[in-house]
């Protein structure tokens, strides 16, 4: 059950990682002994103590969108490579069991934003990308990662898509975040040419979202080349400024790429001369595109020589789409499916000094430890209580078991509805019956439903669903393919 791809090290547990040495142990323990007390600092001196918190580790999450989980070199692909992308891997740790909440962007991006399930607030669906709704996004009593961590004074940016509402109260400088590059929508236009609009006020027809100009902070600006490129760029100069000023910094660099609309240049296209099929060669241009950018952004955090006090994430925030000709092999299903090939992605971390390198973590994490594991590092206390935990000591083994005993699925809008315990998973399109039952170790395809041999324990984990889904909250607003807002707007 164990693969590493680090020969120095040794692994043999089949659940958790053993502590790869001492010497790791003791250097996280030293580590987070100095973290208490550089908070215990923060706290005694004051809100701007520059001193206390020179110590908090940066965070880098570097977010693709709608990749395939076979689509990385780090998880088998031949045809798409991703050196730089898999360099994070070799540097750190590939998490095979790694998933997100929901099997579509907002809402999945939803809780890797707040480290809890977005039902508990009712972020169910796409929103409505009306800008004059003041209830289509992330509800305002909600904590975000960059609030949280203005308590232990990080700078914050988000470079890239936001899709956490766009009426102006979810504006991301209102909701923790000090610098924005990028657009508020759920996908975008590539090419500079096709950025025409400066408000979505002035969208006319569906699919016009994708032209907006691009935002900086609350500037509409004109670009000149290939979006993925931009976001990149953008990535860098906000790290440039950060290093420049000593500050420790949130990087959330949220790709579009590859979600479509399936845009390429010819620089990265030509990479693929072998692709046929020319959805998929494009799809792998953008891939590409997106891993030079993650290389640029990996060179500039060795340059500058925070490699070590950096944690990058990267992961996707679903499922390969149908749409977009990915592959998430040997995963069954797609996109919008609560089947593993929706909700399982590719997900690694490295943390150069801290973590160990090059190694495998097999028990089911979650997009939300993102969160749960910098609050726990930084000492701040958030607003609710997460549903994420810190992944650290698990990763190096001073923490044994799995984060999660169980985790919890529904599409609340297609009535689907999904649990993982252990190995153990079911998943039903009609809640109260004809669950299906599979065991992923044996049957990671979902091939083989055994719930017949296993039907009191389905009926136990479905019970457990239910306990888990009577407090969430159904859908706080429309969903963006259902609202013509442009039309009651007398457009
Ligand atoms: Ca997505």
């Amino acid at each position: 059950m164990y693969k590493h791809t680090n020969d120095a090290l040794d692994y043999v547990t089949r659940s958790g990682v053993k502590k790869p040495t001492i010497i790791y142990s003791l250097t996280v323990a030293a580590f987070i002994s100095i973290i208490s007390s550089s908070c215990t600092l923060l706290t005694s001196e004051s809100a701007g103590g520059t001193r206390a918190t020179k110590t908090l580790p940066n965070l880098v999450i570097i977010l693709a969108d709608d990749l395939g989980y076979a689509d990385v070199g780090f998880n088998g692909s031949k045809e798409i490579l991703t050196p730089e992308i898999d360099r994070i891997a070799k540097n750190g740790v590939r998490f095979t069991d790694a998933y997100v909440t929901y099997p579509v962007c907002g809402p999945s991006r939803a809780a890797l934003l707040t480290g809890r399930y977005q039902d508990r607030f009712g972020f169910t669906t796409n929103p409505t990308l009306d800008p004059t709704n003041a209830t289509a996004g992330l509800p305002v009593e909600e904590q975000m990662i960059s609030e949280a961590l203005r308590q232990a004074n990080y700078k914050s940016a988000i470079v890239g898509k936001w899709h956490m509402g766009t009426h102006p109260v979810f504006h991301p400088l209102q909701r923790g975040f000090d610098y924005f590059f990028g657009f508020l929508g759920g996908f975008h236009q590539y090419f500079p040419d096709r950025l025409v609009l400066d408000e979505l006020s002035e969208v006319q027809r569906m699919g016009q979202w994708g032209r907006t100009k691009i935002m900086e902070n609350h500037e509409r600006i004109v670009i000149d080349d290939y979006l993925t490129d931009e976001l990149s760029d953008a990535a860098v100069r906000f790290m440039q400024k950060q290093v420049v000023d000593d500050q420790h910094f949130l990087l959330y660099l949220s790709y579009n790429a590859p979600h479509t609309p399936m845009q390429a240049t010819d620089k990265y296209l030509s990479r693929f001369p072998n692709i046929e099929d020319p959805t998929r060669r494009t799809y792998a241009a953008m891939v590409s595109a997106m891993d030079d950018g993650i290389g640029r952004v990996m060179k500039y955090l060795q340059s500058s020589e925070i490699e070590e006090n950096t944690i990058v994430v990267f992961l996707s925030d679903n499922g390969g789409a149908r749409t977009n000709a990915s592959q998430n092999i040997p995963l069954r299903g797609y996109k919008g499916d609560l089947l593993e090939g929706g909700i399982r992605v590719p997900f690694v971390m490295q943390w150069k000094g801290t973590i160990p390198s090059g190694i495998d973590y097999t028990e089911p994490v979650s997009s939300m430890d993102i969160m749960g594991t910098i609050v726990s590092l930084a000492g701040v206390k958030t607003k609710h209580e997460l549903d994420g935990v810190n992944l650290i000591p698990y990763i190096t083994g001073d923490e044994p078991g799995s984060p999660h005993e169980i985790l919890f699925w529904r599409n609340w809008k297609n009535k689907d509805m999904a649990v993982r315990r252990g190995q153990n998973k079911i998943i039903s399109s009609t809640p109260e019956e004809n669950h299906e039952f599979f065991i992923l170790t044996d049957d990671i395809s979902e091939k083989k439903n055994v719930v017949a041999e296993h039907q009191k324990e389905a009926e136990q984990l479905y019970e457990l669903w239910e306990k888990w889904n009577a407090p969430m909250k159904g859908r706080a607003f429309p969903d963006f393919l259902d609202d013509r807002w442009w039309e009651k707007n007398g457009k």
